[in-house]
């Protein structure tokens, strides 16, 4: 049907038609190359960006699954952050700033008068009180219920250290002296840990959240710094700005420093901490002392001065339950 030289035409033509279609899938392969490429990279930067937010997160706490650990050795500590100001006292704690005046708020309406002699209903609130004589402020009328307590760090988590006293075991020392002391005033104590188990932030948060009626929430910790480790010591207590918060961190490096004498660096807001801002009831951080500093963490390696610590936190819960519920 076809002379040779048609033949030869589309010879030809074909050649040059699988050229172009040659040149086409070329194209073609480039095309999806860069496309790939281009996808690739947009992928990265995706990555990139959910890493930086995590990263911010860190810092701006809040954010939902942030496991900010704090002190990390190494890592200087911002400690002003929001220490109160007097007008933020006053407006916080107006009603505490005349504490034992019976003018005060209406908060404490259901404790009816502050006058220490008159019975608690829940009774044997009193009795219980044996050998504690820190009653300056007369607070009588706490209200007994359940705390919680939280050893900060734990197994595998070492915290803060200096030389071989780690961070963790003073945290449980002070936690275990400030259950018993809390129990021998008719206490219930909820511990998170009990012995040096590793128990994680979030987890410390739900399951202290999951018991029932905790009046207040304490997590031991101890402090430290990088530079100037000598100089630097006292008593901070860090929390979060929700209802009853603040009053009690204050009470609690207040008392902790009567006892124990410690310099009392004050309490402030922080929004990073996980077991103070995931927790549902009053709660408060409290660094008991700098292990950076030689003598402080002496100090704070005995159980005699462990004692007073948990003695001045005892004394932060009876004056907190008495004057906020
Ligand atoms: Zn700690």
């Amino acid at each position: 049907m076809y002379s040779g030289r048609d033949e030869d035409y589309y010879d030809r033509r074909g050649e040059a038609e699988l050229r172009r279609q040659f040149r086409r899938r070329l194209r073609l392969k480039r095309f999806l190359a860069a496309l790939i490429l281009l996808l690739g990279a947009a992928l990265i930067c995706f990555l990139l960006f959910l890493l930086g937010k995590g990263v911010v997160s860190l810092f701006k706490g809040g954010g939902s699954g942030s496991e900010y650990v704090e002190e990390a050795p190494g890592v200087k500590l911002e400690v002003v952050d929001n220490i109160y100001t007097p007008e933020e006292l006053l407006r916080l704690f107006g009603k505490r700033a005349d504490a034992g005046t019976p003018d005060n708020g209406s908060e404490s309406t259901d404790t009816g008068a502050i006058t220490s002699d008159v019975p608690d209903d829940t009774g044997a609130a009193s009795g219980t009180e044996s050998g504690t004589d820190s009653g300056s402020d007369g607070t009588g009328e706490h209200r007994l219920g359940l705390i919680a307590i939280d050893a900060g760090h734990g197994g595998m988590d070492s915290g803060t250290y200096n030389g071989d006293v780690l961070e963790k075991n003073i945290n449980l020392a002070i936690a275990l002296a400030l259950r018993d002391e809390l129990k021998s005033r008719g206490y219930s104590v909820y511990m998170t840990r009990e012995d040096d188990t590793y128990v994680g932030l979030q987890k410390r948060a739900e399951i202290v959240n999951a018991q029932d009626g905790v009046l207040a929430f304490v997590s031991v910790h101890q402090n430290a710094v990088d530079s100037d480790k000598n100089k630097i010591y006292g008593v901070e207590a860090w929390t979060y700005k929700r209802d009853g918060c603040g009053e009690l961190a204050q009470m609690v490096v207040d008392h902790v420093c009567e006892v124990t004498g410690a310099k009392n660096r004050g309490a402030a807001f922080k929004t990073n901490l996980v077991v103070t801002s995931k927790t549902t009831m009053p709660a408060v951080l409290v660094e008991c002392g700098f292990l950076s500093n030689d003598e402080e963490c002496a100090k704070l390696n005995s159980e005699d001065y462990q004692k007073l610590i948990a003695r001045g936190i005892a004394d932060a819960i009876d004056e907190f339950t008495a004057s906020y519920y």
